[in-house]
């Protein structure tokens, strides 16, 4: 039975120390047999670690919708929980926490840098601004039991986004959500990450990874400077490093205007699925 002191020791062991400013993504079951509330126990983990001039970020999204399909959307209210995870859903109800503006890529943030982690992450900014102030902090990323079936960091969709690749996708201002004051275009679209674990084998060469185990889950941590130098020189190189494989998937094969040599081959698939049903 995992309790807040051995899942801090996890975290400590990882590398994460006091005064840290941290993104944290988790899958909370891989954590195991916890006591108490998983969410409860690894923000309370997290935050014994990095201590009072520490801070623990997560990302707490709502789904997005391609027009006009948004017209079917439920509408998200000021207590609508985030859609991105039991991590997020907890920290928005903790006490002091703060979430940025952004209407669905906001970030929550509880701890000394909590304010300026999230500063300015509006429906003007980017999806992932926050990434900015994280490297400003001079931050780390800790992945929790999600490394292979949710892989890589956040940082590289704002290397994407730096490098004007997050717009560059036929959804790009035609993706948004409904709010009780109307209706938010998305003017870029971070899309797929299911081939963000193409950057693992980069990472461990650059010394920038380490990893471990936080109760049963395997876990993975990277300072933000470190993997953006590696994520920038791949993607600066290749555009479509970072995308995926699977041949079906609409973001990476049918979508991203820099990847129109796969477009042929995908639309004609989904055309052909469309017409026979198959
Ligand atoms: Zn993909």
């Amino acid at each position: 039975m995992w309790t807040v002191a051995t899942l801090a020791d996890g975290l400590a062991r990882l590398g994460l120390t006091a005064g840290d400013t941290v993104l944290v993504r988790a899958s909370l079951r891989r954590l195991g047999d916890v006591a108490g509330h998983r969410a409860t126990a690894l923000i309370k983990a997290t935050l014994a670690v990095v201590g009072s001039r520490g801070t623990l970020a997560a990302l707490a999204f709502n789904p997005l919708t391609p027009f006009p399909a948004w017209r079917n959307s439920p509408v998200i209210g000021p207590d609508t929980p985030p859609g991105s995870g039991g991590l997020a859903a907890a920290m928005v109800r903790w006490p002091g926490a703060v979430r940025s503006q952004h209407p669905t890529c906001s970030w929550v943030a509880i701890g000394a840098n909590a304010g300026a982690l999230t500063a300015g992450h509006d429906a003007s900014s980017a999806s992932f601004h926050p990434v900015g102030a994280l490297l400003e902090a001079d931050g780390v990323l800790v992945n929790v039991g999600n490394v292979i079936d949710s892989p890589g960091f956040s940082t590289v969709h704002w290397v994407q986004s730096r490098r004007g690749l997050s717009t560059r996708n036929l959804l790009a201002g035609r993706i948004g959500a409904r709010f009780p004051g109307g209706v938010f275009h998305s003017h870029d679209f971070p899309g797929c990450s299911q081939g963000f674990d193409k950057f693992y084998g980069a990472y461990v060469q650059a010394g920038a990874l380490r990893a471990g185990m936080v109760g049963d889950a395997y876990a993975i941590l990277g300072r933000a400077r470190e993997l953006v130098a590696v994520e920038d020189r791949l993607v600066s190189a290749n555009p479509r490093f970072p995308l995926c494989d699977a041949p079906d998937c609409m973001h990476c094969r049918g979508l991203v205007t820099y990847n129109k040599r796969d477009w042929p081959a995908f639309w004609s698939r989904w055309a052909w699925r469309k017409l026979t049903g198959r």
